[in-house]
């Protein structure tokens, strides 16, 4: 087992381990935020035929230059209701906003343009050629790439998929991510802490961060500081493609995580990485399944879910990237930094100013315990190993964090 190793080598060995998932189709009721599988290329026109934009009259442009002028109404085309006959000169048909134009007509005059008489109309004002006709593939022509597989389902994509006829629709399965929270300190959240325990805060958060990264948490279970309690609970845990422990992996007496998998047949990629915050991570699997053991303090938890577990989820749902953008930002004022260890800084990004310079200032202490540090963050700021306490107006590199 590698130890100590660098934030490179640590998240290229995650990288390398994650297998992409296959897929499988749901209905598209139930595919937004979903990773669409295959590309989508339009075999249709959309619209599918020309279609009026208004509620008014299909008429022949040149019949209506004198304008006004009556003109006799020979149809009427509701919406889903095809005219089969043809508007010939001096008539026209009453259409409704969707219904196709009948062929012969070749513009529409809106109804407030119009005055009805009996079985005529009166066209108040000359339309010109084409007007208020939606063309047949005006939005999509058939053989158009109009989406791309790996993307997530936003809503407009739910819409763009319903509108082509994808559903059910070819999605990437889910990982499968079973969160153990270790510690004999922690209660549930939803439990009045006694004397010297505390509130769960890792195991919801990061249950709620797999399923931001598009996993499903399946399980979010517990383990007491005891080799058999992490044992049993493991046990139960099992059948996931992820195993995500927060805790119970540094130096003290009672983490038993690491040595209690490796007992069970698991095998270490590393443990323990130059970062701050979260350098006792350790990784390794277990058969199919990856194990990732989470420092327990809380910044420590999120932020190596951020630069380690996040990357992994989206390949394996073979998204069509695996990392956020880096953007460049400068920092607003000096920050202490040790050289050596690669810091995972929680910023505040702001808006780029006139000069097009985005500055970024950090959420005040970073101590890994400091979880409102998080909470503030709009951004993660990259130090590198190399750097030492730089100063106001040093060129560094961000994420953006948009949860
Ligand atoms: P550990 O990594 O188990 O040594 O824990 C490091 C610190 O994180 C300790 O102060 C723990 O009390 C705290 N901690 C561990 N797990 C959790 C959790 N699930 N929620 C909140 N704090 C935790
Ligand atoms: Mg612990």
């Amino acid at each position: 087992m590698r130890t100590f190793i660098s934030f490179a080598e640590a998240r290229k060995t995650v990288m390398a381990a994650a297998v992409p998932l296959g897929n499988e189709s749901v209905s598209l009721r139930n595919a937004a935020g979903r990773t669409l599988a295959e590309g989508v290329v339009s075999s249709e026109d959309i619209p599918p035929f020309n279609n009026s934009a208004m509620d008014g009259y299909a008429v022949i442009a040149d019949d209506c230059t004198g304008a006004p002028v009556r003109l006799e109404v020979i149809a009427d085309i509701p919406a889903g209701r095809p005219h089969d006959g043809e508007i010939r000169t001096t008539t026209c048909a009453r259409i409704m906003t969707g219904a196709p134009v009948p062929a012969g007509a070749d513009a529409i005059v809106p109804v407030e343009k119009t005055r009805a008489d009996g079985p005529n109309v009166w066209i108040d004002e000359a339309p010109i050629k084409g007007i208020h006709i939606r063309l047949a593939g005006e939005d999509i022509k058939s053989g158009d790439q109009v989406l791309s597989s790996g993307i997530v389902i936003t809503p407009p994509v739910v819409g763009m998929l319903a509108t082509l006829g994808f559903d059910p629709v070819s999605v990437v399965k889910q990982p499968r991510v079973v969160v153990i929270s270790t510690g004999d300190e922690i209660v549930s959240s939803s439990e009045m802490p006694g004397p010297g325990q505390i509130r769960n805060s890792n195991g919801p958060a990061l249950a709620a961060q797999v399923e931001s990264a598009g996993g499903i948490a399946t399980a979010v279970l517990h383990a007491p500081d005891t080799p058999e309690g992490v044992r049993k609970t493991i046990e139960s845990g099992t059948n996931a493609d992820i195993l995500l422990f927060s805790g119970g992996v540094s130096m003290g007496a009672y983490d038993f995580v690491r040595t209690e998998l490796e007992a069970m047949g698991a095998t270490w990629d590393f443990w323990k990485v130059r970062q701050r915050p979260g350098k006792p991570l350790v990784f390794g699997r277990f058969k199919d399944t990856l194990l990732f053991g989470l420092p327990g303090n809380p910044v420590s938890s999120a932020m190596c879910f951020e630069m380690y577990c996040r990357p992994v989820l989206a390949h394996m749902l073979k998204r069509d990237k695996d990392f956020r953008d880096l953007q460049a930002a400068i920092l607003s004022h000096p920050m202490k930094k040790k050289e050596g260890l690669y810091y995972f800084a929680r910023g505040i990004v702001e808006d780029a100013g006139a000069k097009g310079v985005r500055k970024v200032r950090d959420t005040g202490p970073q101590g890994s315990n400091l979880y409102s540090s998080v909470v503030k963050a709009n951004c993660i700021i990259h130090l590198p190993e190399d750097m030492e306490n730089p100063d106001e107006g040093t060129n560094v590199l961000i994420e953006a964090l948009e949860w």
